[in-house]
Formats: structure tokens, C-alpha cells, sequence
């Protein structure tokens, strides 16, 4: 087996510790990324769950927005979990009026729609059939989005109540529920395979 991949962690906002914490269980180097030249060397970047409009705006702020778009075009896998994968999305919906465009990657051929489960109350764990997974995985939803529409390349890896929850697309995936909230490490598994295969990028970056 390869030596394991060095990842990093958005550590703008939100649930960027628990990510860490799951991604330390399988030996992987880790580091937390607020600034571009922290790209610098890694295979692989994790945007965690928390407030996709914050998030964004604070890359926008600190110049993150073309620094990850770059470190993608260069080979490297990206994870967007909940808000993350929201920042992933080509097209956004749900976003309120006053709030304008929000900041995006536009990285992944996927819309999202935004909070489609309901508010913070309705949040709730559910087993998840997983393509690829032998048994089903705890899905924790808060706040979550939907995977609306995929365009062609993009592999469905899971549905809940008929919507798409978790997909991929090249060394890009996005899911609208937290798997570093539950212990249940496969998905980080997953993730990382993906970036085995992906160079260490960006010691240019
Ligand atoms: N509802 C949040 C948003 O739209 C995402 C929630 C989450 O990441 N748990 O930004």
C-alpha cells in the first residue's frame, strides 16, 4: 500500500475538528487549511458541514475561492460534506433573496437545493444504503441539502427517500449528510482511496 495521503481540512467554520479526528484513525497526516500556501503538498481537501454562505464568504476573503479551484485543476480530490458539498455545486437553490449569489467553487456538475429536509429541528440519523457498502451507513443530516440534478459524469452513490445524498464525480465527492459525526469511518475511506490515486499537489501552490 502506498504511504498515506496528507489531507487537509477547511478550517474556516464549522465541523472541521470531528473531520480531523475521523481522518487521525486511519494514520493520515492532517492539516487544517485557511490560507492558500496551506494547499501547498496535499492530495486531497475535506470543506466540512457549518453555514455554506459563511464559509464562502470567507474564502472569497482570503482568496481561497481560485487557490482550491487551482489545487483541483492540479489533481486534487476534493470531499464537500453538507455546506461543503453545497460549495461544490455548479448551480445553488434555496439561498434567500437578500442574501445575492453566494460564493461557489463551481466545481461539481451537480445543483443543490439547500435545507430540503427542513430546519435545524428536523434534523435526524438514518441508515443509508451506500453503493459499494456492504451494510448501511449512519447518516446524520442537519440542515442538509439535496443533490438535486447531476449532469453525466457524475456517479449517484446514494439516495435517501428517492433524493441523491451522495455522489462523485472524478476526485470530487459530495454528501449531504455529516459521516465524521458518526464514528462509521467508510466514506473517509473512501475519500482517501480516492486521493491515493491522486498526486500530492501543489508544492507549486
Ligand atoms: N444548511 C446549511 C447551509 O445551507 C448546511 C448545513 C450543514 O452543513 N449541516 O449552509
Amino acid at each position: 500500500m502506498n504511504s498515506p495521503p496528507t489531507v487537509g481540512v477547511l478550517a474556516l467554520q464549522g465541523a472541521f475538528r470531528e473531520h480531523k479526528r475521523l481522518l487521525q484513525t486511519f494514520g493520515a497526516h492532517v492539516t487544517e487549511v485557511r490560507l492558500p500556501h496551506q494547499l501547498g503538498g496535499l492530495s486531497g481537501l475535506i470543506l466540512p458541514g457549518g453555514e455554506s454562505t459563511t464559509i464562502g464568504n470567507l474564502m472569497v476573503e482570503y482568496g481561497l475561492i481560485s487557490a482550491i479551484q487551482e489545487f483541483h485543476a492540479a489533481g486534487g480530490a476534493i470531499f464537500g460534506t453538507c455546506a461543503g458539498a453545497i460549495l461544490l455545486a455548479r448551480t445553488i437553490h434555496g439561498t434567500p433573496p437578500q442574501f445575492g449569489e453566494q460564493p461557489s467553487l463551481d466545481l461539481m456538475d451537480i445543483t443543490v437545493q439547500r435545507n430540503a429536509f427542513g430546519r435545524q429541528v428536523d434534523s435526524f440519523r438514518t441508515p443509508l444504503d451506500v453503493s459499494g457498502f456492504e451494510t448501511p451507513f449512519p447518516a446524520v443530516f442537519i440542515r442538509a441539502p439535496v443533490i438535486a440534478a447531476v449532469g453525466e459524469g457524475v456517479e449517484v452513490l446514494a439516495r435517501h427517500q428517492d433524493q441523491i445524498v451522495l455522489a462523485r464525480q472524478g476526485n470530487l465527492l459530495a454528501g449531504s449528510f455529516h459521516p465524521e459525526l458518526t464514528g462509521d469511518a467508510r466514506i473517509h475511506e473512501l475519500f482517501l482511496n480516492m486521493n491515493r490515486s491522486a498526486q500530492a499537489v501543489g508544492s507549486g501552490l
